[in-house]
């Protein structure tokens, strides 16, 4: 079974953001990089379905810039076997649509039986784009999964929804999208990095796969959330109640 696990790059979830003086966007100059965390447990996921003997070949793909052979690179020592790089201009901004096309047409070349996803990416917070590919491709999706179970020709899906846990069982190939708790990614060994470096790596243009992308989204202004004042103490229930009502006016 071939596993297709796509991978963004993103800000470090270390960094704390900075927007550019002009607004325009936020600043990446010599900020840290890093595999979207959801994206590493997608990769950690197919991996140990390849090390249970469930998987034959683990794909990684991202679309972006051409660093992004970074995350790739890392991807592959953890343990997947190829990648593929989707390149895309420096400063192009692509959304959750153009990215599950761009995958789209990287899984009607490649057929996998299963396709991970992160269920989020930490810069743009979207959670869109697995759904969004299961939708373009036809394929059943099992979102915010915390346990992948694959057997008989099919996968079920244990998802974190709000009243608690509920398993979908889908027939292959699907899309799942990885939650927090599916498992803990383990960190790459040395000898790993360095056989990575030699792992197969396919640069494509989004022309190589035939497609062109449009937008309907422009960015008008980007802003740093306002500052979070300090809050306060009380010494009764009485002097609460007086200040949500002559203070915050919320009652
Ligand atoms: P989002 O819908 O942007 O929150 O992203 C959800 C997931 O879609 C990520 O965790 C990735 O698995 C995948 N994804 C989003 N953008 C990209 C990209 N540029 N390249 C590869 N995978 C991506």
């Amino acid at each position: 079974m071939k596993v297709l696990v796509a991978v963004k790059r993103v800000i470090d979830y270390n960094v704390k953001v900075r927007v550019k003086p002009d607004e325009t966007d936020v600043d990446l100059a010599n900020v840290k990089m890093a595999m979207n965390p959801f994206c590493e447990i997608a990769v950690e996921e197919a991996v140990r379905l390849k090390e249970q003997g469930i998987a034959s070949e683990v794909v990684v793909v991202s679309i972006g810039p051409a660093k992004s052979e970074e995350q790739l690179r890392q991807a592959l020592a953890l343990g997947a076997d190829r990648g593929i790089l989707v390149t895309t201009g420096d400063d192009e901004k692509l959304t959750s649509l153009q990215v599950a096309k761009t995958l789209q047409a990287v899984v009607s070349e490649e057929k996998p039986e299963l396709i991970i996803l992160g269920k989020q990416s930490i810069d743009s917070d979207n959670n869109q784009t697995g759904q969004m590919l299961a939708a373009l491709t036809g394929l059943p999706q099992g979102t915010f999964a915390s346990k992948v179970a694959i057997a008989d020709g099919k996968v079920s899906v244990t998802r974190e929804v709000d009243g608690g846990l509920e398993t979908i069982r889908l027939s292959l190939p699907a899309v799942v999208t990885s939650d927090l708790r599916l498992n803990e990614p383990r960190f790459a060994k040395l000898p790993d990095i360095m056989k990575a470096k030699r792992k197969p790596l396919d640069k494509k243009s989004l022309e190589d796969l035939g497609i062109t992308l449009k937008t309907g989204v422009t960015t008008l202004k980007v802003t740093p959330p306002p500052e979070r004042k300090g809050g306060g103490k009380v010494a009764s229930v009485d002097e609460l109640v007086e200040k949500l009502k002559s203070e915050a006016k919320v009652i």
